[in-house]
């Protein structure tokens, strides 16, 4: 597979797609301690805006923060490589941010602390799947689930799961790779007391018979910007919310359910375990819902529009 003819901005400056590479021994590689961000870029009307980067950087320095990685950059200069990130790559239409120990480490604790920063804006379908022949086109409208039994995840005692590293992934990815391989497209994870926590990368919606949207609380679950957006726009539109545990028998007597994340915007349920969410999908919440996302972020929405910043000259 050749490369797509792209930049990444590292430690300041932009490189080439190939050139930004990291040695096999490196401490991220060897331990895990990568820390990311993943936000979208949307063209719209008006231009080429990043949804919610504020949110994204912020919720960057506190992942951060939880795992001691000693960053040097602060939001602006973080955001600043987000900018010239897009505006090097037009097209782009997401920004992955990563914080990264490039040094090759023997202990778990690096001695070399420097932590490389990098800025890859580029299209995850054009730039990266539709290169590989063996990957299937886009994931399906709705969603087909597997609720995860045997692996409780989302352990604070192990990993904080408000932190976005690399190693908070590793668990998923077992518990999701054995669901795929049995015919489903993602899995629902639970937290250690059995509860409904999240997807791998996307957060989880519950709707019940009355229209009330439900969602698992933040201390289980990773800071979705698309679940605080949801949740905002919930409000606005006058939808009930509740930010609650939900056991896991909750799905059998929903009326609707979806995931939403940054690739997945909102995605809806449309059977867990093989049994049907309730009697149609998408269900008229989960489909209003995304419209209006849609909206937003394609900056139709006067209301929500400062969650959009446009970068100029792409
Ligand atoms: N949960 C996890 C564990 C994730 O990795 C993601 C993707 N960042 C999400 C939820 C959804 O978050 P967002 O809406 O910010 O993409």
């Amino acid at each position: 597979m050749s490369d797509p003819d792209r930049t990444i901005w590292l430690d300041g400056e932009l490189v080439p797609w190939g050139k930004a590479q990291v040695h096999v021994l490196s401490h991220s590689m060897a331990r895990g301690s990568l820390v990311f961000d993943y936000m979208s870029v949307r063209q719209n009307e008006r231009g080429t805006a990043i949804f919610r980067l504020d949110d994204h950087v912020q919720r960057f320095l506190d992942s951060c923060e939880l795992v001691g990685l000693p960053l040097v950059q602060d939001a602006a200069a973080l955001k600043q490589a987000c900018i010239e990130a897009v505006k090097a790559n037009p097209g782009a239409r997401v920004v992955k941010l990563n914080a990264y120990l490039p040094s090759v480490e023997v202990d778990v604790v690096p001695v070399d602390d420097h932590v490389a920063v990098a800025a890859a804006a580029y299209d995850p379908w054009s730039d990266v799947t539709e290169r590989r022949s063996e990957v299937p086109a886009r994931p399906p409208k709705t969603v087909r689930l597997w609720l995860e039994k045997e692996r409780k995840q989302r352990r604070p005692d192990i990993m904080h799961p408000h932190a976005k590293v690399a190693a908070n992934y590793a668990s998923p990815m077992v518990a999701k790779w054995r669901a795929k391989r049995r015919g489903y497209d993602e899995v629902l994870l639970v937290d250690e007391q059995g509860m409904l926590a999240e997807g791998p990368t996307t957060n989880f919606f519950l709707v019940d018979g009355e229209g009330t949207l439900h969602t698992p609380p933040e201390q289980s679950v990773l800071l979705g910007v698309t679940r605080r957006s949801i949740l905002a726009i919930a409000e606005a539109d006058g939808y009930k919310v509740v930010e609650e545990r939900i056991h896991p028998d909750a799905l059998w007597v929903a009326a609707e359910a979806f995931l939403t994340g940054t690739s997945a915007g909102v995605w809806p349920i449309q059977s867990v375990d093989e049994r049907p969410i309730g009697q149609e999908c998408p269900g008229p919440v989960s489909r209003a819902l995304a419209e209006r996302f849609r909206e937003v972020t394609a900056g139709r929405d006067e209301a929500f529009e400062h969650w959009l910043t446009y970068v100029e000259g792409v």
